[in-house]
This record gives C-alpha cells, structure tokens and sequence, in this order.
C-alpha cells in the first residue's frame, strides 16, 4: 500500500511539474509495485471466473500476474470443498507452495475460495499452511488482509454477504484463448441440497444487475471474444429486480433468467450465449423458447440430476421427482429437438438401495445424455445429509455402482457421437489441438469437442465442419466451407 501513496505523491509533483491541474487518475497497468502474484484455480468455472475478479483487484493494486511461481510475491490458490478429494489436491499443492516459501521467505501463500470459507481461521490455527484466508464474498478486502500480512499478522476475512456480486469489477481475463470467457451473473445458492457445501461455503442467492452483464459481455466482443457462458450455482432463479432502463425510461424492473438470456443474445449475432448450471426444479419452458428463438443462444443444457430415483432424490432434498425431471426432459427436446443435455450423476448416496440405484440408470437411459460429470458420495462435514444420515454405502458398492454409471455414460456418448456422422455442424474455432498442430478444434452449438484441418481458418472464425468419424469424447471432420 505505501508503494501506491509514494506513487501518487510522486505523481502530484510530477503534474504540479508540469502545471496541470491535479486530478490523478489511475488505470490498472499504470500503478506497478513491482510485485507479482500466480494464482491456481481448482474446482467449478465460478472458481476461475472469480480468480479473474481476484487479479483484476490486484493489478489495481499494482501486482502483476505471473505464470511462473518462483517469481511470486504473493501465491493464490482458489479452492473446491465438493469433495474430499478437492481438499486433499489443495492440501499437496499447499505443502509444495511452502517447500518453495523456505527458499523464498517474503512470500506470501494465500488460500481463496470454497475450503477457504469451510475451514475459515482453522487453516491459520491449526494447520499453518497459509498466510491469508480469504472467502468468496471477501475479495475486496484482499489488499487489507495482505498488508496485514506483509505486518506479520495471520489474515482472515470469511464474511459472507447478501449484496456483494463484484458487479462493478472488470475481470482480468486468465483465460488463453481470448475467445470463449466467463460472466458471473449471480452468486450463491438458496437451494438445500442435503450433499452439498455450497451454501455454506457461498452464502444465500443474490443476481448481479443486467445491464452490467450485457455491459461485461458488449465489452467482451469488441475484445474478439466470440463465447460467452453465462455462470451461477443455479441461473435458473436468476431474478433482478431494481432501477434499470424500460423503453429508455428509469423503471423499477424486473428480469428472470429467459429475459436476461435474450438480453445478452442480442448483444451481436455473432457471440454465442452458453450458461451453467441449469436446475430441474426451476427451468422454465420460457427459458426453451428463448433459447428456440435465438441462433447464438446454443442448443446445450448441463441438466444435473443427481440420482434417477424420486425416493433417493428426496433424501437428497433435490424438490424434484423421477417424473419432473423427465417432464422437463421432454420439453427440452419438444421445444429444442437438436439440445444437448449433459448431466452430475452421484453414486452410492446414503442409504441408496440398488433398485434405486437401477433408476438412475434407467433414467439416463431416457434422458439420452451426450455426457455426465458422474463421482460417487463424499460426505460433506456441516451438511444436511452429514447431520441426517450415515454414510453407509460401503467404498466397494459405491465404485461398483459408480463404474456402472460411467460405463453407461460412455456407451450414450459413443452413441451421440456415432449419430452425428454424416452431419454438418457449424464450429467457433477456439484453439489448436491438442493432438496436432495442423489441426483446430472447437465446440457446435451442442457443446461437443470437434477436430478438423486448420486450412487458412483462424482461431475465432466460425465454420462449417463435416462430420466424418467419431469417438465417445469428440467427433472429428473436415471444414466444407466457411460461414464468417
Ligand atoms: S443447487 Fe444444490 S447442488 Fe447446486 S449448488 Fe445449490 S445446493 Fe449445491
């Protein structure tokens, strides 16, 4: 902090030098303190896209993001507390930041996020890993909290708030490939879901104004950006209500979640509209015809289901049924017929029996996913079904009936995959292949991973891509003509 009141000081003598009246204004690369942070992000696209939000507070403060950990002042981790598992990845990565601290004793390791929340001062106490403990809501006060630090002190602010949406900060893109980027449009979740952290770890619901999300992403594709997806634990109960703009007059307004999709939609053609994650329970037929309705909105929906049995699905307090989500499964494919719909399967949750176990099965097969992120039951300290049930499915069931899921899984995207030869699809070029460097890939409107020949394309053309063979991870063809 002292470096930036110096640099004013010094920037008030230069003006006065000068003669000109002294209004200081400060852009974001202007101020360097010479500093530099590198941050890792695990867990949800919520977690990256806030890390953007993170280096945007930053750089405001003068530090500079590096890729290269050794050259950091400050090191960020972002974290995930959805499973176990998440913990222990961020728990080695911690260890190995603080090997590299010995070396390098001024640096600061700070842990952001999920875990950060769950853990709160414990991570300070007890397991002395970190520096700094910063919560989802907190990320303002991170300049605070690190001079705190630099002092000597153990930082930590894990407030959660009912306001807070970072709606006024620009995000400093991390993203490679400048062309398909994140907008938080809420935060939160006022679901209850008996498994999950994220109420505890993100606090109640709250949607960002829409006018700075058609802002952020007007903004984004006068930057080249061509995808936007659109980010919150539940879009669907997105609801804004407040001063906004109707027929050009100042009105209190009110926008749900198919209003702001068209909103964004007409931002250019040219961008397209994803967004995740969708909630059974709360998807509207009015959020199908919007997306019917407008080409750039793409014909994919992350539908989580979570388990296929109504009597499963109530212990996990999901307030939907086995027939809810097959009615809303049909209206996707009567309202939108081409949709892609992916799902999060959960195998082995407390008590399941192995009838209900066949439904989740049973309902995949019915729901016809291209894909599932599929992981079996990880008890979740503080939570509903931590305080309610055991965790009595034994590790060897849980497995089984994971490793029926996944092959399940990949049999309907092998499947998907096989039905799309022969066919044409229409590809934003997003960046070189993994596999080849004379090859590009890029997602369809359905979300699905294509390879094809470079040619004379550029990343960020769209083009029309022929299917000609397939797997059960992407599809691979060749380009039959260019559209833009
Ligand atoms: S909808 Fe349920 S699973 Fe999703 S974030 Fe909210 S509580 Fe968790």
């Amino acid at each position: 902090m002292n470096e930036l009141l110096d640099y004013i000081e010094q920037k008030k003598h230069d003006e006065t030098r000068q003669g000109e009246p002294l209004n200081i204004a400060l852009n974001e690369t202007e101020f360097k303190n010479n500093k530099h942070f590198y941050i890792e992000s695990y867990g949800c696209a919520m977690n990256f896209s806030d890390s953007e939000i993170v280096a945007s507070i930053l750089s405001k403060q003068g530090y500079s993001l590096t890729p290269n950990i050794f050259d950091a002042d400050l090191v960020l981790i972002n974290t995930c507390s959805i499973r176990e598992k998440a913990e222990q990845t961020v728990r080695q990565r911690l260890r190995s930041f603080n090997e590299i601290k010995e070396q390098k004793p001024g640096m600061l390791i700070g842990m952001l996020g999920c875990m950060a929340e769950r853990l709160k001062s414990n991570l300070l106490e007890e397991e002395k890993l970190v520096d700094l403990v910063v919560g989802p809501d907190a990320y303002r006060s991170l300049p605070a909290l690190i001079q705190e630090a630099e002092g000597g002190d153990r930082a930590v602010n894990v407030l959660l708030s009912r306001e807070e949406t970072y709606a006024d900060i620009s995000p400093v893109r991390l993203d490679k490939n400048g062309i398909t980027a994140f907008i938080s449009i809420m935060r939160g979740c006022d679901n209850m879901c008996s498994f999950c952290v994220v109420p505890f770890t993100r606090g109640r619901e709250r949607s960002r104004n829409p006018e700075t999300i058609v802002e952020e992403a007007k903004d984004l594709f006068e930057k080249g950006y061509r995808e936007v997806t659109l980010l919150g634990q539940n879009v669907d109960s997105f609801k804004w209500k407040g001063e906004g703009k109707n027929d050009d007059k100042q009105a209190e307004v009110l926008v749900n979640f198919a209003q702001l999709l068209e909103k964004v939609a007409l931002v250019n053609p040219l961008l397209r509209v994803r967004f995740s994650t969708s909630h059974p329970k709360d998807i509207t037929d009015e959020v199908l015809h919007t997306i019917a309705k407008y080409n750039n909105i793409c014909s994919y929906i992350h539908l989580p289901v979570q388990s296929g049995s109504s009597s499963c699905l109530e212990r996990m307090n999901r307030t939907y049924d086995r027939d809810w989500y097959k009615n809303r499964v049909d209206a996707i494919r009567r309202i939108i017929p081409d949709c892609g719909i992916s799902s999060d399967i959960i195998a082995g949750f407390c008590e399941e029996t192995e009838e209900e176990h066949q439904d989740t099965l049973s309902m995949m097969d019915y729901a016809q996913y291209d894909y599932s992120y599929m992981f079996f039951y990880s008890e979740r300290p503080g939570t509903l079904a931590a305080r309610k049930y055991k965790d009595d499915m034994s590790l060897d069931i849980k497995k089984r009936r994971l490793a029926e899921i996944v092959d399940k899984q990949y049999q309907l995207s092998l499947e998907s995959n096989l039905r799309d030869i022969g066919k044409t699809y229409e590809v934003l070029i997003e960046k070189i292949s993994k596999k080849s460097e004379e090859e590009y890939c890029g997602r369809n409107s359905q979300n699905k991973m294509i390879i094809f020949p470079k040619g004379n394309y550029k990343i960020g053309d769209y083009v029309q891509v022929y299917i000609e063979s397939a797997n059960k991870a992407t599809l691979k063809g060749r380009v039959v003509n260019e559209i833009i």
